[in-house]
């Protein structure tokens, strides 16, 4: 039942999969944490494709809980797909559905892309401080709700460490028995 749901720790800049997702901020310029990382791994490519999508599409950056993709650069993935995540604190009782939001929608550009697999990390639970357990099981739902409408896709959740993945794991116990 679960069997396109992979969870794994690592670095996803390494992943071999046709989409990593980006936990990028509005600006789409970069940043700390995951969004540094894959942009000195993907290289200035990104950027450059970043700000033709800042000019085409998003003048004023890309709202919270939209994706949009890039190419990957130098990285073996073939795209990047950029969501930018809720800042917990910021938005009340909407950050739920906006960090849902950001899993269905960088699922869905990655259907568009033509992907059959796909690799998350945790969105929100670094400098933009969504508790951890809480966002486990936003993300684990929304994956599962969009699986379970039939659609072929294998879904990596990528931890930057062990304990990460443990939480992970331990917060959506519970959800994998319904
Ligand atoms: P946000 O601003 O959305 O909170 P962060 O990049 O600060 O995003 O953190 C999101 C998560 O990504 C954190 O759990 C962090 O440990 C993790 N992370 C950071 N670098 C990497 C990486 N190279 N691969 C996978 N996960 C990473």
């Amino acid at each position: 039942m679960h069997n396109h749901i992979r969870v794994k720790t690592g670095d996803i800049t390494k992943e071999k999969v046709c989409a990593i997702v980006n936990a990028a901020n509005s600006s789409l310029m970069g940043g700390g944490g995951v969004d540094g990382a894959i942009h000195r791994a993907g290289g200035q490519a990104i950027l450059e494709e970043c700000k033709a999508v800042r000019d085409s599409r998003y003048p004023d950056g890309l709202p919270t809980g939209k994706a949009v993709a890039t190419g990957a650069g130098a990285m073996d993935a073939s795209y990047v797909i950029h969501t930018v995540g809720p800042v917990y604190g910021s938005c009340g009782s909407a950050c739920e559905s906006l960090l849902a939001s950001c899993y269905t929608q960088s699922l869905n550009v990655a259907l568009e892309l033509g992907c059959k697999d796909i690799a998350f990390p945790a969105i929100s639970t670094g400098i933009y401080g969504y508790p951890k357990e809480a966002a486990a099981r936003i993300a684990y739902r929304s994956v599962k709700n969009f699986l379970d409408e039939g659609h072929e896709m294998t879904v990596y959740f990528v931890f930057h460490n062990d304990q990460d993945k443990t939480v992970f794991e331990e917060s959506i116990r519970e959800l994998q028995e319904l």
